[in-house]
């Protein structure tokens, strides 16, 4: 029990939003962790991190209102790390800065429970770096408060002296200020501070759904309401202000303000996404599937048991690789028992997956879809003993065609599951404000999910001109036309890399246009 238990709690910071912002110290523990307790505003990207057997419970979702729900959440903790369990107790920004951290950790000491505290980017680091506004400056500021707006009117034993405050020689970042910026106008004007003091306001900051606005202090409440601010949201209050957009190093990159959403399976891990923002995009995430581990995995051990029986393997996406090879690695099956074989994958993402698990692939067709892989397979295979590791979900085509000529065996490596409900209306909501540049679609399965749920605000935001399509090859845009899109962009190389590209010409000449 307790100290002796076994069990731990990890209080881990996950930072603003950005998932690249979680520090390497919080991603390792949530690989090792048993249970993760997550803030709602956790990306849903740090999430995807979390092995599939991790139980992930959303603190919000606890039974009881807030703040009653931190004795339910307190009571979990102590339960799991009593019997035993590594808990991670995962929230927005930094873990103990205005998080209620004292009133989750003070018990877990009263226990005897054993606990660490990872650090995290808090949301004024994220505005400021994101937004290129630095909190202190030589000329300017030499301090910085961080503050709460969101203390009850009236509240007898405040701890804000608004006269401070109003006299503080530096930078006022105010979190949970935004639904009680009047308060803080008010408060501030009235203590003395001059009414033009420059004041910037960032949502959502590091997200994609990013928004900044200035103002003057005593414009705040009306800035706030004209451009529709909304938690979480910080108030930056002080000479700093002014520089905000004066550091736009996003802005000088090859896509920097375009906005891109990219229509993927969930948790495909091949980078696509980073390589975007790198170019200064800001891309939004389709998951159009979730991937899922099937529930009973005896017929894949069947045929991995038996793999040096095959000719080939041939693989049809990057997920596939990955979960077919984490189950050999599960299973404890030798690696030599594949030396003998071929491996076909549909792409070079597929095949860069492999790569990952240090092999080559033999065979990656000139055009990557099912229709190449048959071309490029049908003189190699006959009569051979084929393999083909896929989706649950996939097109029954390869399998059909390579059926006539060769002795295949089929196994479903993973399964994909429904888009989620919350991130389809966040990504109608950003469509319909005209906020989203280009829409990447990489398979025709993908198309056709975009279509299902996105369809109407598509057709809307092509139709005004502020949204283009561009689908990853020949087969894909088929499939849009098919769906009633007929202005679709597609590349010369039909690869994620070659979607890039087509982005950055067709940006290009946008701004060049906007420039003349
Ligand atoms: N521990 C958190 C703060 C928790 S209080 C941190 O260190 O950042 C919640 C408040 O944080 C929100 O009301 C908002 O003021 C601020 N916040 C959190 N994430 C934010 C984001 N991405 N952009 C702007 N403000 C954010």
């Amino acid at each position: 029990m307790n100290e002796d238990s076994g069990g731990f709690v990890y209080f881990i910071g996950a930072g603003p939003g950005d998932p690249g912002l979680l520090t390497i110290r919080g991603q390792q523990l949530l690989l090792e962790v048993d249970i993760v307790i997550f803030d709602r505003l956790v990306s849903p990207q740090i999430l995807q991190m979390i092995p599939e057997s991790t139980q992930k419970i959303c603190a919000e979702s606890l039974p009881g209102c807030h703040p009653e729900r931190i004795s339910v959440l307190v009571d979990l903790m102590l339960k799991n790390a009593k019997n035993g369990f590594k808990v991670a107790r995962l929230k927005g920004g930094d873990p103990l800065l205005f998080g209620r951290g004292s009133e989750e950790i003070e018990p877990l000491i009263e226990n005897r429970i054993l606990f660490e505290i990872v650090p995290g980017v808090t949301a004024a680091f994220g505005a400021s770096a994101h937004c290129g506004m630095p909190l202190t400056h030589r000329g300017f500021s030499s301090a910085v408060a961080f503050i709460t707006g969101h203390e009850k009117e009236g509240k007898t034993d405040s701890f804000l002296n608004w006269s401070e405050i109003a006299r503080f020689p530096g930078t006022l970042v105010f979190y949970m200020g935004v639904k009680r910026a009047h308060v803080i106008q008010s408060n501030l004007i009235s203590q003395g501070m001059k009414a033009d003091t420059p004041v910037a306001i960032i949502s959502d900051a590091t997200l994609p759904t990013q928004k900044n606005a200035v103002s003057v202090l005593d414009d705040l409440t009306n800035t706030v309401a004209k451009e529709n601010l909304h938690p979480p949201a910080i108030i930056i209050i002080g000479e700093a202000a002014k520089y905000l957009g004066r550091w736009d190093w996003r802005g000088k990159l090859p896509l920097g303000g375009a906005s891109i959403l990219i229509s993927r399976p969930k948790g495909q891990a091949d980078g696509f996404a980073d390589k975007l923002k790198n170019l200064g995009a800001n891309v939004f995430q389709f998951d159009s599937m979730a991937i899922k581990s099937p529930d009973d995995w005896s017929s894949v051990d069947r045929e991995i048991n038996q793999i040096s029986s095959f000719d080939w393997i041939v693989f049809t996406s990057a997920n596939g690789v990955e979960k077919f090879f984490n189950r050999f690695v599960h299973l404890g099956v030798d690696i030599r028992r594949i030396s003998a074989l071929k491996i076909a994958c549909v792409g070079p993402a597929t095949a860069s997956a492999l790569k990952q698990f240090h092999v080559q692939a033999d065979l990656v067709p000139s055009r990557h879809d099912a229709e190449g892989l048959i071309n490029a397979l049908y003189p190699l295979v006959e009569n051979k003993k084929v393999l083909l590791a896929r989706a649950k979900e996939g097109r029954p085509l390869l399998a059909q065609e390579l059926a006539k000529i060769c002795n295949i065996n089929e196994i479903q490596v993973y399964s994909q599951s429904e888009p989620e409900q919350h991130q389809i209306n966040q990504i109608k909501t950003q469509i319909s404000h005209k906020a989203v540049d280009y829409v990447a679609v990489t398979s025709s399965n993908n198309a056709k999910i975009l279509i299902e749920y996105l369809g109407d605000e598509l057709k809307a935001g092509i139709a005004s001109g502020s949204t283009k399509l561009i689908a990853i090859s020949p087969l894909t845009a088929d499939e849009l036309k098919k769906l009633g899109f007929n202005e679709i962009i597609c590349p010369v190389e039909f690869t994620t890399n070659g979607i890039t590209a087509e982005i950055i010409r067709d940006y290009g000449e946008k701004k060049q246009t906007k420039v003349n």
